[in-house]
């Protein structure tokens, strides 16, 4: 049995979910996760089909026009459509990767009296990136199957998805505004209940910085206009970090060592 093998029989029926700010890569984790064999379970790809599905519904309507503001949706809105889908037969013989959700101490309180979860992985990426990522970047998703990419990591093709040949957009809502609105909200209702979960013990943090002395292959590495891009931390750093192939390397290798 190869690695890769390995790790997808290790990784079978675990409950993971991705903890970090709008713009950190949570997209693409849930991706290389779901390749492992888990589910994706989205919150915010969830209420987009739903509002798709129903246009017409005032709930669609309401749930529309808080997405737009980028403010959070109401729980009795997004909560029973995430509660649903957890409670497949698919979630719980494969496991799942949850993403986007729970986003405030009410819903992790709500999804803890229901599911126990054995690894929460927080997304470390510089504050000063997650704007600028997004809007500078042209942060863009794939319409069919929700893969990211943006200008420090385009796909192969402009406007084709590398993983299933799908079109490739940007978000209505990936304004400078409604990220600043959607990080201000992070700050102050997600970031708030971190320490509820680090108590539970099962916080792990998985960086996407890469530190000077770090010996790392450039085509790991996120580029602009062809040059290595550095971000500048709080403390003045000017570190490297990881693209989508020298992410999911990291992860990888993070989740065979604590799992298979
Ligand atoms: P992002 O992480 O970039 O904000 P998402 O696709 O996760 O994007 O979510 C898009 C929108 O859906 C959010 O701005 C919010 O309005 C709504 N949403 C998603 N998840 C939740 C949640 N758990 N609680 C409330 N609203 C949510
Ligand atoms: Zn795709």
């Amino acid at each position: 049995m190869d690695d890769l093998e390995k790790l997808k029989a290790a990784m079978r029926g675990k409950r993971l979910h991705l903890f970090g700010p709008p713009g950190c890569g949570k997209g693409n984790r849930s991706k290389d996760l779901q390749a492992l064999g888990l589910v994706h379970v989205a919150s915010g790809i969830a209420l987009r089909a739903k509002v798709r599905d129903d246009p017409g519904s005032k709930l669609s309507k309401t749930a529309q026009a808080v997405m737009e503001r980028g403010e959070l949706v109401p729980d009795e809105i997004v909560v029973p459509v995430v509660m649903e889908h957890l409670q497949r037969p698919e979630c719980r013989e494969q496991g799942f990767v949850l993403d986007g959700f729970p986003r405030t101490k009410a819903q992790a309180d709500l999804l803890f009296s229901e599911i126990d979860l054995d690894l929460v992985l927080h997304l470390d990426v510089p504050r000063n990136f997650l704007v600028y990522g997004v809007v500078e970047g042209a942060r863009r998703a794939c319409t069919a199957c929700a893969a990211g990419y943006s200008d420090f990591d385009p796909p192969r093709i402009e406007g084709v998805c590398d993983r299933c040949g799908g079109e490739i957009v940007r978000r209505a809502d990936d304004t400078a505004e409604t990220i600043a609105r959607r990080l201000d909200g992070y700050e102050a209702e997600t970031k708030a209940f971190l320490p509820d979960l680090e108590a539970r013990g099962i916080v792990e943090v998985l960086p996407i910085t890469v530190a000077d002395d770090e010996a790392v292959d450039e085509r790991h590495l996120k580029t602009l206009r062809g040059e290595v891009y550095r971000v500048e931390t709080d403390d003045g750093a000017r570190l490297r970090m990881l693209n989508l192939e020298g992410m999911r390397r990291r992860l990888y290798r993070f989740l065979a060592e604590k799992f298979a």
